[in-house]
């Protein structure tokens, strides 16, 4: 389990990315202001940063510089409004590892926070989710049933991952929007529906049930 600090001052996308991560395994801690993120990233007790570039007190480069200046080698990730290339290059020039333009989805922000976890401390048997004789492989991004591979789209490995990290729990269609697709996304959208179906003809037809009313969830192997 990762400790990983997020310094964002929109209390929406926050609690977006706190819920997702939790839910991914790792402790999360927001903070809203550069001075909190500053302080606690300079603590030891923190991962990795997800670094918002509008923060009312200081802005996310100014904290980046200074936490560089502090020789802090704390995996940063900027996450910002900004999406121009000149931001960009700032951004990595100023010593960050990575950069997310808003809005983004979850599942992309939470690929490259593994990447970079990965980079700092190499993965070790959590790499592999199984349930029975269903599992999925978080490198290579492939599902096994049984000794059969089976490949998956980006979408699809996400979708697959919320159930295999939630059996046995029933996941809304709300949930699994917010989880798989992000915030900005329609809610009354029919598409988690729709790869569902697509998980089913990949995976069998029994391996994901739905919970009439309710959801899906993740089947008894
Ligand atoms: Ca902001």
């Amino acid at each position: 389990m990762s400790q990983i600090l997020i310094a964002e001052d929109e209390e929406r996308i926050a609690s977006f990315i706190a819920k997702g991560l939790r839910a991914a395994g790792h402790a999360p801690l927001v903070v809203g202001t550069g001075r909190e993120a500053y302080d606690h990233a300079l603590s030891g007790d923190v991962d990795l940063l997800v670094l918002d570039l509008g923060l009312p007190d200081q802005d996310g480069f100014t904290v980046l510089r200074r936490l560089r200046e502090a020789r802090s080698t704390l995996p940063v990730i900027i996450l910002t409004a900004r999406s121009s290339v000149t931001d960009t290059v700032a951004g990595l020039e100023g010593g960050a590892d990575d950069y997310m333009a808003k809005p983004f989805r979850f599942e992309e922000l939470l690929a490259r926070i593994r990447l970079r976890l990965r980079t700092e401390a190499p993965a070790g048997d959590g790499s592999v989710l199984a349930h029975g004789d269903l599992r999925l492989d978080l490198r290579t991004r492939r599902a096994h049933v049984g000794d059969r591979a089976v490949d998956l789209s980006a979408r699809e490995f996400a979708l697959a991952e919320a159930f295999w990290r939630n059996p046995g729990q029933v996941l809304s269609r709300e949930q699994l929007l917010s989880r798989v697709w992000g915030y900005d996304f329609d809610p009354g959208s029919n598409v988690v529906d729709v790869y569902v179906r697509y998980l089913r003809k990949k995976l069998g037809p029994d391996v994901i049930e739905t919970v009439r009313g309710m959801g899906y969830r993740l089947a008894e192997r």
